[in-house]
């Protein structure tokens, strides 16, 4: 089912699925019980651009401090549980907007029916989160290795538990640490379910490797129209997810506004020290609150036609830059001026 046309479930004061944009989540890696401190990271997370940020709830400490943490933020917040019901019901009752838990995990019917009931009563929808690193016993036998009829399997069988009590507001994540794996899954889920989709790719390692195969795995879905919010996982500081994730809804054509970054490969003629100055750029302008084209070029040949294609650019010469402003030269600086002078212009424009 393409990503249009999925049902819509409503997390806080956005919607995942049906028409609504696709959304980035990120996770804490703080303490959850540990109130100023996981404020503080979903603030990071805000200013970084996350829409949707998940908290851990391993214990009570942890699912108590969901109400001042609701008091601290607008941020829509994601309960992460397993196996305990009754944390659930008290993130429930705590202001919590969805709650990630495996039904079939919680100990059985009546605990299903304790969670999927608070929760349709205060509108709260509920992520299965199946992972091929837990799959059932049952469906490795049957199966003999993850694949995506098992994982299949597996997310039906959770589903059923919740839609034999009425329940409906249901999103759906299936990741596995392969890509080729999660993707093939993916597509066999948007066939089999109208639910929305959550998208990663699970245990990738750290921040270079896990970029490269949250990029290729969640983007070749997402050129699919399959996925309605993903969530980039590196081992890494959680801040860089939400980076990586609003890159790839920008590179995948889903996500538009803010500063779009462009620079050369550098080659034999760059005759400055581009990669310093074009890592420097990019540093100082990603937050601006503007929806500008800034390009970093390294030479004559390419150079100033490239940087005169964007809002405003360098292009390189020997020790020194032309900057270029909306097609027109503003003037040739040394190397040491070119990159204040270039952020003044653009933050002063
Ligand atoms: Fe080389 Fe110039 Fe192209 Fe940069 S813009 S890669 S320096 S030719």
């Amino acid at each position: 089912m393409a990503r249009e046309n999925t049902r819509k479930i409503k997390v806080g004061n956005l919607y995942i699925g049906g028409d609504a944009p696709v959304t980035v989540q990120s996770m804490c890696n703080t303490k959850t019980w540990d109130v100023d401190q996981t404020l503080s990271q979903i603030r990071a997370f805000q200013i970084a651009g996350c829409d949707i940020v998940r908290l851990a709830i391993p214990d009570e400490k942890s699912a108590l401090a969901i109400e001042k943490i609701r008091e601290g933020t607008d941020m829509p917040l994601v309960a992460d549980i397993h196996f305990d019901y009754r944390l659930a019901l008290m993130v429930a009752e705590r202001g919590i907007d969805k709650i990630r838990i495996n039904p079939g995990n919680i100990g059985g019917e009546d605990h299903v029916k304790a969670v999927a009931d608070v929760c349709r009563k205060r509108n709260i929808p509920i992520r299965i989160g199946v992972n091929a690193g837990s799959l059932e016993k049952r469906l490795i036998e049957k199966y003999g290795h993850p694949c995506p009829e098992a994982m299949i399997e597996s997310a039906k069988d959770h589903i059923e538990m919740l839609e034999k009590n009425d329940f409906h507001d249901i999103c759906l994540s299936l990741k596995t640490s392969s890509v080729p794996l999660t993707v093939d899954t993916y597509r066999l889920a948007s066939e089999v379910f109208d639910y929305p989709l959550h998208l990663g790719v699970t245990e990738t390692g750290t921040e270079y490797n896990g970029t490269i195969q949250s990029a290729v795995g969640i983007g070749t879905l997402l050129m699919e129209g399959i996925g309605n919010t993903i969530r980039v996982s590196l081992t890494a500081d959680p801040v860089k997810e939400v980076k990586a994730g609003i890159h790839i809804l920008k590179a995948a054509g889903l996500r538009c506004g803010g500063v779009k970054f462009v620079s050369c490969p550098t080659c034999g003629r760059t005759e400055i020290d581009l990669i310093s100055l074009a890592t420097e750029v990019e540093k100082r302008v990603e937050n601006l609150d503007k929806d500008i084209t800034v390009a970093v070029m390294g030479c004559v040949v390419n150079g100033p036609g490239e940087a005169r294609e964007a809002d405003y650019g360098i292009a390189g010469g020997v020790d020194r830059g032309l900057i270029i402003k909306k097609g027109e030269i503003v003037g040739t600086y040394p190397y040491d001026e070119l990159l204040d002078r270039f952020i003044e212009m653009i933050e002063n424009d």
